[in-house]
C-alpha cells in the first residue's frame, strides 16, 4: 500500500514530497483565534481543517507535535500597526478585565471544538505567557541589526532585511506595490520605511494592556508571538505551518522575516493556507456581518437558515471542498450534506449486518488504496468521501443481495469507514457524537449508590442525593431496572 503524502506548499506553490525534518516527528503550527469574540464557522473551517491534517499525519505513524496558540494580545485591528488592540477594546465595550475577556472567549472556542470533534492540540501556549521569550526574540533581531527603537517602540527593519533576504515570497506582494495602499495612512511617521512592522509598541497611557520590558512599558505586535512560540515549541525549522489564507500578508509575511532575522533560516519547510467559507461569495468574516456562530447553526436560529444542522452534518459538509477551494455556505449545501451524512451512517451501521460469501468480484484493496492516494494528494477531502460512496455502494449492495463480498472484502470496507470516516475526517455517528452516553453512566452510578443506601435504610441520604438534583432540575426516580432521570422545567 503507498501512503506517500504530497502537501501543497504555498511558499513554493508546488505540490511536494512530505519528507519531515526528523521522521517520525512532526513539528505543525497552526495559528489560533484571537480570543475577542465568539469564533465563527469560517474560523471553525479552518481549525476543522488543520484537525484533518493533524489526524492524518497520525494515522501515517507519525508523531506529531501540533501547537495552537490562543492569542490574548497584540492583534490590533489594523493591519499598519496604528489600530487598538482588539482585546483591549472588547474589554473597554464589556466592561470587563481584558483577561476576562479572554477567559470567555477561550471557553467558548475550546467548547465549539470539542463540539466539533476536533483533536486538541499538543500545546496551546499564549501570547501573553511568553512575554520573555517574545522579548529575547526581539534583543536577538535587534543585536543581528534587523530593527530598531523609535521612542519606545521597536519596528522590524525591512529595508535592512532586504538586503540579505528575499522580503514577500510568501504572499508574493512586492514592497512597492504594498506602498500604494499604506501611504495614505497617518501614523507611519515613526517608522524608517512604510513597510516595516512593530514588534514591540510602546503603551500609551490609556493603553491596559502592557508589560515593563527594556524599552519602557508596552506590548508586542502580533506577529511576534507566533515566531516566539513556534520557535519555542518545535525549533528554528518545522515542519508544517497552517492558517488561513488572509493570514499569507502580513501574519505570515512577518512570521518568516522575523525568524529569519534571528535564526538565519526560513522556519517552516511547508506553509499550508486553507481557503474562506463564504456566504454568497462574500468571506464570512465578523466585520463584514455576515458570520453564523456554530449554535446558530445548531439550534437553526440564524435568519438566514431554514432549519438547524448537528455539528457532524456541519463536518461533514466542510470536509466536501478541498481546502484549498472556497466553499460557500447556503441551505441547499447543508440539505444536501446531512442526506450523505445520514446515507453514509446508515451504510457504516449496516456494516454488521452484512453476510459473507465464498466468493466477490468487488476489489476493496483497490478502493483502500484509492482512499490513501486521495488523501496523499495534498489531502483532498472530497475525492476522499467520493470513494468512501464507492463503500456506501458495495455495503448497501451486500446488504440487499445485489452484491457478493467475502468475508475479507467486509473487513476491508470495516477498516476504510473506521479509519477514513471515523479516524482521519472525524464524523461520529450522531447517537455518539450526542455524547448521551456519558451523562447516563454517570446518573446510572448514582442509581446503584442510591439501591445500596436504600438496602442499608440510610433513608436520609438517599433523600438527600434526590433533593441535590432536584435543585439542578433534575427529577430521579428508582425503577426495577435501576433508575430513570429527566431535566424538569420548573
Ligand atoms: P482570527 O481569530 O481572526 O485570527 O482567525 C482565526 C483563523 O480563522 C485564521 O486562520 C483565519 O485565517 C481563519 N478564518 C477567518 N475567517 C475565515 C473564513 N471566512 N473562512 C475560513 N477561515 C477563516
Ligand atoms: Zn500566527
Amino acid at each position: 500500500m503507498t501512503k506517500d503524502l504530497f502537501i501543497y506548499n504555498s511558499l513554493t506553490r508546488n505540490k511536494e514530497l512530505f519528507q519531515p525534518i526528523q521522521s517520525p516527528h512532526v513539528g505543525l503550527y497552526v495559528c489560533g483565534p484571537t480570543v475577542y469574540s465568539n469564533v465563527h464557522l469560517g474560523n471553525c473551517r479552518t481549525f476543522m481543517f488543520f484537525d484533518v491534517v493533524f489526524r492524518y499525519l497520525t494515522h501515517l505513524g507519525y508523531k506529531v507535535r501540533y501547537v495552537r496558540n490562543i492569542t490574548d494580545v497584540g492583534h490590533i485591528t489594523s493591519q499598519f500597526d496604528e489600530g487598538v488592540d482588539r482585546i483591549g477594546e472588547q474589554a473597554r465595550l464589556e466592561q470587563l478585565e481584558p483577561m476576562e475577556i479572554v477567559q470567555k472567549y477561550t471557553d467558548d472556542f475550546r467548547s465549539v471544538m470539542r463540539v466539533f470533534n476536533n483533536h486538541s492540540p499538543s500545546i496551546e501556549p499564549t501570547a501573553t505567557g511568553h512575554m520573555i521569550e517574545q522579548m529575547e526574540m526581539i534583543k536577538k533581531i535587534l543585536d543581528q541589526g534587523f530593527a530598531y527603537e523609535v521612542n519606545g517602540s521597536i519596528y522590524f527593519d525591512v529595508q535592512a532585511y532586504r538586503k540579505q533576504y528575499p522580503y514577500g515570497e510568501l504572499s508574493g506582494r512586492n514592497v512597492e506595490e504594498l506602498y500604494e495602499n499604506t501611504r495614505t495612512l497617518d501614523g507611519q511617521d515613526e517608522k524608517r520605511f512604510f513597510a516595516d512592522f512593530a514588534l514591540w509598541k510602546k503603551a500609551s497611557p490609556e493603553h491596559i494592556m502592557r508589560w515593563p520590558s527594556p524599552w519602557g512599558e508596552g506590548f508586542p505586535g502580533w506577529h511576534l508571538e507566533c515566531s516566539a512560540m513556534s520557535t519555542k515549541y518545535l525549533g528554528d525549522q518545522f515542519d508544517i505551518h497552517g492558517g488561513g489564507m488572509d493570514l499569507k500578508f502580513p501574519h505570515h509575511e512577518s512570521e518568516i522575516a522575523q525568524n529569519t532575522a534571528c535564526c538565519g533560516k526560513g522556519p517552516v519547510r511547508y506553509w499550508m493556507h486553507s481557503n474562506m467559507l463564504t456566504v454568497n461569495g462574500q468571506k464570512m468574516s465578523k466585520s463584514l456581518g455576515n458570520s453564523f456562530l456554530p449554535h446558530e447553526l445548531f439550534a437553526g436560529s440564524h435568519p438566514l437558515l431554514e432549519k438547524g444542522y448537528t455539528p457532524q452534518v456541519v463536518r461533514f459538509f466542510m470536509m466536501q471542498a478541498h481546502y484549498r477551494s472556497t466553499l460557500d455556505f447556503s441551505n441547499d449545501a447543508l440539505n444536501a450534506a446531512e442526506r450523505s451524512y445520514e446515507r453514509m451512517m446508515g451504510a457504516y451501521s449496516a456494516l454488521a449486518d452484512c453476510k459473507a460469501s465464498a466468493s466477490s468480484t468487488a476489489d476493496t484493496a483497490a478502493l483502500e488504496q484509492r482512499c490513501y492516494a486521495a488523501m496523499g494528494d495534498d489531502f483532498n477531502t472530497p475525492v476522499l468521501v467520493a470513494e468512501l460512496f464507492e463503500a456506501v455502494r458495495m455495503i448497501n449492495g451486500c446488504k440487499n443481495g445485489q452484491l457478493d463480498l467475502t468475508a475479507d472484502n467486509l473487513l476491508q470496507l470495516k477498516r476504510i469507514m473506521e479509519v477514513f470516516l471515523i479516524e482521519v475526517l472525524g464524523v461520529q455517528p450522531m447517537e455518539e457524537a450526542a455524547s448521551t452516553e456519558l451523562p447516563d453512566l454517570m446518573m446510572d452510578a448514582v442509581f446503584e449508590v442510591r439501591k445500596t443506601l436504600k438496602e442499608k435504610k440510610d433513608y436520609a441520604t438517599a433523600d438527600l442525593l434526590r433533593d441535590v438534583f432536584a435543585k439542578r432540575n433534575i427529577g430521579i426516580k428508582d425503577t426495577k431496572e435501576g433508575g430513570e432521570w429527566s431535566y424538569e422545567k420548573k
